[in-house]
C-alpha cells in the first residue's frame, strides 16, 4: 500500500501512550515523523508518513484509544495581503507556526511548523488564514 500522510491528535490522557511503539510492533509499519508538538501534560499533534501493508489496521488500533486521524491532503496558507499583524492567531497556534517576527512586529507564517489543526482559520479576524486542498 502507498505511504499515506496523516495528522494525529491525542488528547492529555492519551498522550503518554506508546502507540508508534505498537504501530511498528504489531503492526509492521514503518513511521516517519514529519512535526511533533506532543507534551506528557496537553494535547498533542504529529504529523507522519506511515508506510507497510496493515496502514488501515493500525489506523484503526489509534481511533480505537481515542486518537484523532485525519489524512494530510490539505494544507494551511497566509493571505499576506490580508494579514493585518494583529497577533490574534499567534496566542493560539500550539506549533509556532505563526509567530511575531521583530523588530516590525509582522506575523510570519511558517508552513514547515503548521500541524494543520485549523485554529488560526476562527482566530482571523480577516480571515487572512485559509485551508487549501
Ligand atoms: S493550522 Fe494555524 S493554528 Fe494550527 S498549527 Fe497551522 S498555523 Fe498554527
Ligand atoms: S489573526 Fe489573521 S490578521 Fe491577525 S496576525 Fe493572524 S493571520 Fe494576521
Amino acid at each position: 500500500m502507498a505511504p499515506k500522510k496523516v495528522v494525529l491528535r491525542f488528547s492529555a490522557d492519551i498522550a503518554d501512550q506508546p502507540m508508534i511503539y505498537k504501530l511498528v510492533k504489531d503492526y509492521d509499519l514503518v513511521i516517519n515523523i514529519l512535526k511533533a508538538n506532543v507534551n506528557p501534560q496537553k494535547e498533542g499533534t504529529m504529523v507522519m508518513d506511515i508506510a507497510g501493508e496493515q496502514i488501515e489496521a493500525g489506523i484503526n488500533y489509534l481511533r480505537s484509544v481515542g486518537v484523532g486521524v485525519q489524512s494530510l491532503t490539505e494544507e494551511i496558507i497566509q493571505d499576506e495581503e490580508r494579514c493585518t499583524s494583529c497577533g490574534s492567531c499567534t496566542a493560539i497556534c500550539p506549533s509556532g507556526a505563526l509567530y511575531i517576527e521583530r523588530p516590525d512586529m509582522s506575523v510570519r507564517f511558517d508552513s514547515d511548523r503548521c500541524v494543520i489543526c485549523h485554529l488560526c482559520l476562527t482566530a482571523c479576524p480577516v480571515r487572512a488564514m485559509e485551508v487549501r486542498f
